[in-house]
């Protein structure tokens, strides 16, 4: 049967044609099935782009729960079936035509975008290259519409669609383009773009039911979840959301930032996790980017991409949103205000984790199943007080203080070395955290028990901390010390360069680094910070302005200072295997409780690991 709609899209629009050619003997407008291949070149990448497409005009026809289905890497068949308000017939035909959407009217509508699709592209895009079948029904209409499309020609319309919403399936993608089918990636990788884009869009709307298919294996079936931190738990596990941070809100920014992110320490070697939400559209920023790094900084390991589940809420006139065919990309009015809101929104939830964090310090090491109030109050014994450690030596120069490094020599040694800290005080740092020192293990890890049971310290990783603290406090206040150098060195820069030095002096010698003109473009230096040791000066600043210069259409100037701590900082810490005694491994623990990001070190490796005794019961088998 040929329906007004079919009948509008195939003959009108090859009457209008076949008159310009005329006309017109050079240039020509392209067939209309031609234009969607190439419109589908743009919006449709590969097979996930499909899923998404698909995926999000469910979404915008408010489903309560989507299916997705795919074979082969979605290279043989996709299928999106959803419960969304559907489409009557006329409806369903004219959503194959190119440009033709329900979702914006005028020129006003694209400037404050409220649903995911807008550009009308998708359907005849997809319809274009793949064979193509929409199912589709309304909620109170006797019979749906099936249609029937291969590479962009109608081949059926009929009655059909069974339950309400709509069912959309892509076999044999590109078959009609060989060399875009060429152009596929094994199964593998098209099916984890898929399954990228499908935690994507679980993320971005929890109140959604998804189900996920893959050669004929569900890989998840997430029922409809209150929030997001129950969609994420079901999509990647409790152990997750234990170590995630809900975000500080701030109440005054226009900007307003929600969501879940990585405690300070949890990373990843992609950015698989990294999600970032702008009005709800899931998007890839260079501007998002930089700011969640810089909101980190010290929190995160070089290489390493923080876990985010970062929802952006902004005025729709302050961001553009078609700048990208697959609107992938979106583009900031303000981008400085963008990321100052992000590095500040990050930066706040990594300190209330803090706070969260150290309260497990706080309260009285009380021991389960031990009934022994003397235990966890017990009177503190003067911490000077000699405690003979087995093994131990004790250098001339720190009288009776025991040295700790007996684990290393014997094997038999630990119980009673364990049994000799375990009658040290528990320590009752400022604002009063306790915990116990129970010993060293293996002259790095310090172990400690404290209310929720087993904690090691990594004595390197925090070290590291409370020096790059200390050391980031003074350039803050006074500046870094500073040390001269037995030669001052003369060098030159560029004009530019030149002019951008003696512009920012300041902030150079606040960095412990003694610079100044010496000439035309030239420069002295003659001292840099104490804790640095390099063996050519000039090549070390060269570097540093060269970073500087780079970062400061952003990054603030003490952001580099700190890097440039955060990278010498090392050499100067405890080391491994550096045998401590009993208070300087005190006086460690208690400085590293006093540190703004206490739980690791400034190259984001954890200073700290916490076994909780529900872990150490579930080990022993005491608890299933
Ligand atoms: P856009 O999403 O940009 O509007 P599309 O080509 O993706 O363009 O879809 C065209 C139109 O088809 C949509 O505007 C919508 O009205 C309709 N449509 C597409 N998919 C569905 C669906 N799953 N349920 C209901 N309507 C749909
Ligand atoms: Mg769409």
């Amino acid at each position: 049967m040929t329906s007004e709609g079919l009948f509008r899209f195939s003959f009108a629009i090859e009457n209008r044609h076949s008159k310009i050619e005329n006309i017109m003997s050079r240039i020509r407008l392209l067939p209309e099935i031609l234009a969607s291949q190439v419109a589908a070149g743009e919006v449709i990448e590969r097979p996930a782009s499909v899923v998404k497409e698909l995926v999000e005009n469910s979404i915008d026809a408010g489903a309560r729960k989507i299916e997705v289905s795919i074979r082969r890497g979605g290279a043989s068949i996709m299928r999106v079936v959803d419960d969304g308000c559907g489409m009557d017939r006329d409806d369903a035909l004219l959503s194959l035509e190119r440009h033709a959407t329900s979702k914006i009217r005028t020129a006003g509508d694209l400037a404050a975008i409220s649903t995911l699709g807008f550009r009308g592209e998708a359907l005849p895009s997809i319809a274009s290259v793949s064979r193509f079948r929409l199912t589709t029904r309304e909620p109170d209409a006797v019979a749906g519409t099936e249609i029937i499309v291969s590479g962009g020609r109608i081949e059926t319309v009929r009655d059909g669609g069974e339950a309400p919403g709509t069912q959309i399936e892509v076999r044999s993608l590109f078959y009609n383009l060989p060399a875009r089918r060429k152009f596929l990636r094994s199964e593998n990788t098209e099916s984890r773009n898929i399954e990228h884009q499908l935690h994507l869009q679980a993320i971005g709307h929890p109140a959604i039911a998804f189900v996920y298919v893959r050669d004929e294996r569900v890989i998840f079936q997430l029922p409809a979840a209150p929030n997001l931190a129950e969609r994420i738990r079901d999509l990647y596990g409790k152990e997750l959301v234990d170590r995630l941070l809900p975000v500080e809100e701030n109440e005054e920014s226009a900007i307003r930032i929600q969501g879940m992110i990585g405690q300070a320490g949890v990373s990843r070697p992609t950015r698989s996790q990294q999600l970032v939400f702008v009005n709800g559209r899931a998007i890839e920023n260079v501007v998002l980017t930089a700011a969640l790094r810089e909101g980190y900084h010290t929190a995160l390991m070089k290489g390493q991409f923080p876990v985010t589940f970062l929802f952006l809420q902004l005025d729709p006139a302050a961001v553009d949103v078609n700048v990208h065919p697959a609107k992938r990309e979106v583009r900031f009015r303000d981008p400085n205000s963008v990321r100052e809101a992000v590095v500040n929104a990050v930066r706040r939830t990594l300190e209330s984790g803090r706070q969260e964090w150290q309260q497990q310090f706080q309260r009285p090491v009380v021991v389960a199943g031990i009934d022994d109030p003397g235990r966890s109050s017990a009177p503190i014994r003067p911490t000077s007080e000699p405690i003979p450690g087995p093994g131990s030596t004790i250098p001339a120069t720190t009288e009776s203080l025991p040295s700790f490094q007996p684990q290393a020599q014997t094997s038999s040694i630990p119980v009673a070395a364990s049994s000799a800290w375990n009658d040290q005080p528990a320590i009752t740092a400022p604002g009063s955290q306790q915990f116990q020192i129970i010993g060293v293990l293996n002259r790095l890890y310090v172990l400690m028990e404290n209310q929720e049971g087993l904690v090691l310290v990594d004595q390197h990783a925090a070290h590291e901390r409370i020096l790059f603290e200390e050391l980031r406090r003074r350039m803050e206040e006074q500046g870094v010390p500073s040390q001269r150098l037995l030669l001052a060195q003369t060098f030159e820069l560029g004009p530019r360069d030149a002019e951008w030095v003696e512009r920012n002096a300041a902030t150079l010698q606040k960095m412990g680094i003694g610079i100044e003109p010496f000439g035309q473009n030239a420069f002295k230096i003659d001292s840099l910070p104490t804790f640095l040791d390099v063996a050519d000066p000039v090549t070390f600043v060269r570097k540093v302005i060269d970073g500087l210069k780079s970062a400061s259409n952003g990054t603030s100037p003490m952001r580099l200072g700190e890097e440039m701590i955060a990278k010498t900082v090392c050499r100067h810490a405890v080391k491994a295997n550096d045998p401590l005694r009993y208070l300087e491994v005190e006086k460690l623990i208690t400085d590293l409780l006093g540190c703004e990001l206490p739980y690791c070190c400034p190259h984001g490796r954890p200073t700290m690991i916490q076994i909780s005794h529900a872990e150490l019961e579930k080990k022993f088998g005491r608890k299933v």
